[in-house]
């Protein structure tokens, strides 16, 4: 058992605390050196004085430090190490010569640590951080693996490997156009724009693009060059399913002749596209091992139950389940919102709703391509866009979670609570006792919400939503930065709060598994015009029609697993494909 001490740099602010870490510790206090400070002016914790107690961990007042005892880990399995109070990666994934490879693991276990240190842009230090990169050491520790040969070539600069980063914004900033874009790092672009459909718009400048666009173009880049390895780092964000299903078909298509390694947080897709997978298990921000490689079936389904056999670890306490028939159709006298037509014309694109209701206790998804208005439809219900044509109903109120977050105070999310505690459309109790603990928030609620990643901005915007009182609640993208485990958790408790408070819910969002998770019905939207400038919007349907008809436009079928009754994307023109299709059953089995 080896007991981790980690200090959360971005988070410890030396200067504006009394110490309290190294004040109350009890080996301090019997005048060890446990917490002496370190030459940056923050503290060391030691390993080795550290007795385990925790207070150090409950006394700061920036949650910047972490202590725990890692059973699972073997310090000579060390890869990298980020200094002293550092993460720490165990063991790296696999890099496939041919076919795909994924890694599916929790935000912050080493995702994009491995693929850096597989790419060569860091030199695995293995744990040894004060001394200088030494490829020679790096060699011994691989000898006899097949990483051995792959880092000879990395070293010589003899393999090409090529990274799609995880972040796509910073690519508006990036000068020129797409088509320039794309073929900048030596490749060809004409092919792949053509294959992704970004063609028309390849002599549009990047900062002209949505989020959707920017993920497209980077993934065209790194396809357009020529490389032994493509490493990818989330490709579905701010893509629609019908871009997710694109990607990866192009992705499989690159996968029979090169070597592909791809982290993917949305599990049907991932179940799709790769071969095989490594999960990580481990602490966020603390530690990350990274398991044998799992047939793709057997991945999924091992990551949704908790327990990796071969290593006897488990890293969820409940496996996630999900059930092969559609949700029984409520009976729609408990109307709780009912809208009437809608329409909102814009100087280009025109969009129709039809009438609706929502039903008290429902979670409602909203589902279909980008750009067919489902974002314009949620805030015409919320009373910001107001619709060129019916009205929307009166008497609702809103609690609204915008798709692109941004946070522009430093205040932290304990900060942020306790000043909406006098308002009285701020339920706090519901905050702390439910949304907190259900979101996982607690290690966060000391932290500047400017300071936040991606995924605990989404999970702070959505408990702040749902601890507002409302009727309607509207959440533009929950699942959008948050990993697999967030995301079914996320799911879950939408859910159970919608159910509890008898309100209404409506989630846009494009990861099938968190749709099947957290909804009761669909709306479905969907172009209305060949160029894309009509969109229109139907439903609510039972879940079983509005699968049908999002995925008949899409033409995807889904069977479900036998072991855990998940649904899997079916491979194009494979018997089971042909006969759900001639049967115009996409998603359930038929209803016996
Ligand atoms: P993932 O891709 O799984 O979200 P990352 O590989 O980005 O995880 O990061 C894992 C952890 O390593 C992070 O929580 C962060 O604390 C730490 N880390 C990442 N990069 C650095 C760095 N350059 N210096 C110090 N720590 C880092
Ligand atoms: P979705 O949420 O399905 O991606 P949106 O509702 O965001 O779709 O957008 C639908 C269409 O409406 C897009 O073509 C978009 O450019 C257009 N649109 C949205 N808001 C405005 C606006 N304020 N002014 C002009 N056009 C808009």
């Amino acid at each position: 058992m080896a007991r981790i001490a980690i200090l959360l740099n971005d988070r410890c602010h030396p200067k504006e605390c009394q110490w309290e870490c190294q004040a109350y510790c009890p080996p301090v206090r019997m005048g060890q050196e446990c917490i002496v400070e370190g030459p940056t002016g923050k503290p060391i914790i030691s390993e080795t004085l550290c007795i385990g107690c925790g207070i150090c961990v409950h006394k700061c007042p920036f949650d910047a430090i972490k202590i725990l005892n890692t059973p699972e880990a073997n310090p000579a399995e060390i890869v990298h190490r980020y200094g002293y109070n550092g993460f720490r990666m165990y063991r790296l994934p696999l890099p496939p010569s041919r076919g795909i490879t994924g890694l599916l693991g929790p935000n912050g276990t080493g995702k994009s640590t491995a693929l850096r240190l597989l790419s060569g842009s860091l030199v695995p230090n293995l744990g040894d951080y004060a001394s200088a990169p030494d490829w020679n050491r790096v060699f011994e520790h691989f000898r006899g693996t097949s990483l051995h040969a792959h880092f000879e070539r990395v070293a010589k600069g003899e393999l090409r490997a090529v990274v799609k980063p995880q972040y796509v914004d910073a690519i508006s900033e990036v000068p020129g156009t797409v088509r320039e874009y794309v073929a900048g790092a030596g490749g060809t672009a004409e092919p792949i724009l053509e294959a992704l459909r970004l063609a028309a718009r390849g002599d549009r400048r990047l900062s002209e693009l949505s989020g959707g666009e920017l993920q497209l173009a980077a993934i065209a880049r790194t396809l357009a060059t020529d490389a032994d390895l493509y490493l990818v780092d989330e490709p579905s964000s701010y893509l629609d399913i019908v871009h997710r299903l694109e990607v990866a078909r192009v992705l499989r298509r690159l996968g029979e002749t090169k070597g592909v390694l791809v982290v993917e947080h949305d599990l049907a897709l991932l179940d799709y596209l790769a071969d095989q997978a490594h999960l990580i298990y481990g602490e966020p921000a603390a530690f990350g091992v990274i398991s044998h490689p799992i047939p793709m079936r057997s991945a999924i389904n091992t990551f949704l139950t908790g327990y990796l056999k071969d290593e006897n670890v488990r890293f969820r306490a409940e496996p996630v389940r999900f059930v092969a028939h559609p949700p029984k159709a409520s009976a729609r006298a408990d109307v709780l919102v009912a809208f009437p037509d809608l329409e909102k014309e814009f100087p280009s694109f025109h969009l129709r709703v039809s009438a609706g209701a929502l039903a008290k206790g429902q979670t409602v998804g909203v589902v279909g391509p980008n750009a067919t208005g489902k974002t314009t439809f949620v805030r015409m219900l919320a009373g910001v866009e107001p619709p060129t044509r019916g009205s929307p109903p009166a008497g609702v109120t809103v609690s609204y979670k915008p798709q692109y977050l941004k946070a522009t105070q430093p205040a932290s999310l304990r900060e942020r609570s306790a000043a909406l505690a006098s308002d009285p459309t701020f339920d706090t109790a519901r905050f702390e006792r439910e949304l907190v603990p259900g979101l996982h928030l607690d290690e966060i609620l000391d932290v500047a919400l400017t300071d936040l990643s991606g995924g605990e901005l989404q999970r702070a915007a959505v408990a702040l939503a749902l601890a507002r009182t409302a009727t309607l609640y509207l959440l533009d993208e929950p699942s959008a930065y948050l990993d697999a485990d967030e995301r079914m958790a996320m799911a879950r408790l939408v859910r159970r709060q919608v159910e509890r408070q008898s309100v209404s819910a409506l989630v846009v969002d494009h990861d099938v598994y968190f749709l099947d998770l957290a909804c009761d019905e669909l709306m479905v939207f969907r172009f209305d015009a060949p160029d894309g400038s009509r969109g229109r919007g139907d439903g609510p349907f039972a879940m079983r029609e509005g699968m049908n008809r999002l995925l008949s436009e899409v033409q995807i079928t889904f069977r479900r697993d036998a072991e855990t009754l998940r649904p899997r994307i079916n491979r194009e023109g494979s018997a089971l494909d042909r006969e759900q299709r001639a049967r115009q059953e996409y998603y359930y089995e038929a209803p016996a």
